[in-house]
């Protein structure tokens, strides 16, 4: 299933009518469950990406303060409960921010790691961006622009070259978190086509 579904189709019923074991997306309900309490099950291809590129970078998570922008079940969410979760990587402590959170720049700037997943282009500035964080760029927006052949250009949440001097880390877009989606969910996809992830 590719979401966004058109708006005449239930995406509550479509997710729950795929068979759990088969779910590589991680959103029917058993495989959130299960993330939930730390069981085996597919993960979300994005969060599952993010942490895999946590992972690889090595990363430390273990005690850090999370700050994640957005609270959607595909990426805000998910990805916050992953962080929280007693493994490696995990263990921060997990602020999460959305529409309604007040005062979210002053929030932002206590993160030693930021994740920015909201959709709302050049969100984030360098004033909201602590020392030495790690900044992961989740969001992509598709902006017009004069500059490129195609008219237009892709844009993250976070304004690139203005944070980028602050960060220990941070992701790109395009080229960041979206190529670790892929992976994530090709992974995922590996597996199913295998013994599959339950035990
Ligand atoms: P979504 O379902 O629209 O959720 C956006 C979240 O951001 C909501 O929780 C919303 O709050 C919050 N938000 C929106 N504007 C905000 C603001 N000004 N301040 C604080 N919070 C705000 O979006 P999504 O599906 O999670 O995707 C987010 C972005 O990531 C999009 O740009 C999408 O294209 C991108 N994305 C990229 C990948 C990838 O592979 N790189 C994968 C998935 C998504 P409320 O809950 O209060 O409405």
């Amino acid at each position: 299933m590719q979401l966004p579904l058109p708006k005449h189709i239930n995406v509550q019923k479509i997710t729950e009518a795929v068979l759990p074991a088969k779910d590589v997306d991680g959103f029917h309900p058993v495989n959130s469950g299960k993330m939930l309490q730390n069981i085996p099950c597919y993960l979300p291809a994005t969060p599952y990406g993010i942490m895999l590129l946590l992972e690889r970078y090595k990363i430390e998570t273990s005690g850090k303060h999370c700050v994640v922008l957005g609270r959607s079940n595909i990426v805000g969410l998910p990805v916050s409960i992953l962080l929280e979760r007693n493994s490696n990587p995990g263990n921060c402590t997990v602020t999460v921010c959305h529409s309604k959170t007040k005062n979210i720049e002053e929030i932002a700037h206590r993160a030693d790691i930021l994740i920015a997943a909201i959709g709302q282009p050049e969100f984030v500035t360098a004033a909201m961006v602590k020392n030495g964080a790690v900044v992961i760029d989740v969001g992509i927006t598709r902006i017009k622009s004069l500059e490129t052949k195609s008219g237009f250009r892709l844009v993250g949440d976070v304004i690139f070259d203005d944070v980028a001097p602050k960060c220990s880390y941070i992701t790109p877009v395009p080229g960041g978190v979206g190529p670790m989606t892929i992976t994530a969910l090709l992974k995922n996809t590996l597996a199913a086509s295998k013994k599959g992830i339950y035990q």
